[in-house]
């Protein structure tokens, strides 16, 4: 993949810096009661990224592994000097796909949500948008993704 975006971050002490090699497959706004306690917030915002278009520029992340939703986990991938959260890993695709937390990028404003997930649990304050898809839980892939993305998806999982 050509290095066509020009899109960094990292962590709140500047120790990791990270670049991205592409845009995400989709970004999630995830209103889930899991995703509130992380995040001591009312949401999350991941980014999907194939790991290997997530290039590490400088900085040690430490990964720890707290529970999640599904019962399988989630690691979690943090600055060892500062502890902010860069990026997670699901179960479902393991370690081949980083939820790159767009707060973490230099601009965030890059990579809107493409989809508001478990809208059933947002707080009641949180005004949706309406030209965004929303699914009141999760959603199928091949409904909300453009294709060459699913295939991006499928690519980075037979890896
Ligand atoms: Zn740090
Ligand atoms: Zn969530």
């Amino acid at each position: 993949m050509v290095d066509s975006v020009d899109a960094e971050g990292g962590c709140v002490c500047g120790a990791v810096r990270y670049r991205l090699l592409n845009t995400p497959m989709i970004v999630h706004c995830c209103h889930c009661t899991w995703c509130q306690r992380e995040t001591g917030s009312a949401f999350a915002i991941n980014a999907l990224m194939e790991a290997s278009q997530v290039l590490s520029l400088q900085g040690d992340v430490e990964r720890t592994q707290i529970p999640s939703a599904s019962g399988q986990g989630q690691i979690m991938s943090r600055c060892t000097a500062c502890g902010t959260t860069l990026w997670s890993n699901y179960s479902a695709a393991g370690d081949k796909v980083h939820f790159i937390r767009t707060g973490t990028l230099d601009d965030p404003a890059q990579f809107p949500p493409g989809i508001h997930i478990f809208t059933s649990s947002k707080q009641s304050w949180v005004n949706l948008p309406t030209d965004v898809p929303a699914a009141e839980e999760y959603y199928r892939r091949s409904v909300i993704w453009k294709k060459e993305d699913v295939v991006r998806y499928k690519a980075a999982l037979a890896l």
